[in-house]
């Protein structure tokens, strides 16, 4: 069977499942299932994707090249860094995956394939610069040129979760340093993800660090959660400032459960402006076009531009 571009596989590889699509060469969805991630066997995650794989290639009739998206990040060495797929950490899964497919297989971070998939084809589609950010049970993103994502040294560049928190807003709201599961302190992540606003919530005596209470608390216009949502906004908005600081773009996407919450998307662009010097706008910011499977579709995309 000959490598045949007519389709790609995009795989999303979270802590619990794993999620392949088969998309056509104008990057519809063809066919998708899944199955759970074995997260504590290194041979069995491999041998995972490989059943995967070779049951696509039935599906299709076709031998596709793969993009993989997964939590974490392909240092440098090209070795995986990943705390939610414990077993593929320090492992050379590319060269692994290549050796056994037989085939093309690159791998990048789910939030960049976010990003990657937004610039194509979705919110941010034909817009020279695109950053896309996630914010979820964390806070990652990732940045697009031209449709294409940036590449950096260490592949984090736009890893926006782990900069730090504004000391001048730990200071107003009088928080306390937290620490973050990457190994830093006062990283933003844990103040402006979904657990990060559950926890505000609760500092500021909501009595409960659930987001759902939360939001249905701030629709009915409890006190503590309108104070609470003014520091989410303060700490979202700073961050999101950072981002304009640094890479200027034409439009923000943001995706991930948060982003569902209207009171966040219509309160950003007041809340970046704060954080900006007078004369300097925020960029537009949308809401992700393709919710939940951007994962696969971002891997496919990577997939099929690797494969030219
Ligand atoms: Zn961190």
């Amino acid at each position: 069977m000959l490598i045949n571009n007519n389709v790609t596989y995009g795989l999303d590889i979270g802590g619990t499942k794993i999620e392949i699509g088969i998309f056509d060469s104008s990057l519809n969805l063809i066919d998708s299932w899944r199955v759970s991630t074995p997260t504590q066997d290194y041979q069995e995650f491999l041998n995972t994707i490989a059943a995967l794989i070779s049951e696509a290639d039935k599906r299709s009739g076709q031998q596709a090249s793969v993009g993989i998206g997964m939590p974490g990040i392909i240092d440098s060495n090209s070795l995986v860094k990943s705390a939610n797929v414990s077993c593929a950490t320090g492992k050379p899964l590319v060269s692994d995956l290549k050796n056994i497919l037989k085939r093309s297989v690159v791998v990048a971070n789910d939030c960049q394939l976010f990003a990657l998939s937004e610039s194509c084809g979705g919110a941010g589609d034909k817009l020279p610069i695109v950053y896309g950010a996630v914010i979820g049970t964390g806070a990652g993103g990732g940045l697009c040129i031209d449709g294409h994502l940036y590449k950096s040294k260490n592949n984090i560049a736009g890893e926006y979760g782990h900069l730090p928190a504004s000391g001048t807003l730990l200071q107003k709201y009088n928080l306390p340093l937290r620490q973050c599961g990457c190994g830093l302190v006062g990283c933003i992540e844990n103040y402006i993800a979904g657990p990060g606003l559950g926890w505000l919530y609760q500092y500021f005596g909501g009595g409960t660090d659930c987001t759902v209470t939360f939001v249905k608390d701030l629709r009915n216009e409890n006190l503590i959660a309108i104070h609470t949502f003014k520091c989410y906004m303060d700490f979202l908005g700073s961050s999101f400032s950072t981002l304009v600081l640094s890479y200027d773009p034409d439009m923000i996407v943001v995706g991930g459960g948060l982003s569902q919450i209207d009171e966040i998307i219509d309160a950003l662009p007041d809340a970046i402006n704060k954080h900006l010097f007078k004369g300097i706008k925020s960029p537009i910011i949308s809401r992700a076009v393709f919710g939940d499977s951007s994962g696969v579709r971002g891997a496919a995309i990577l997939g099929k531009n690797h494969d030219l």
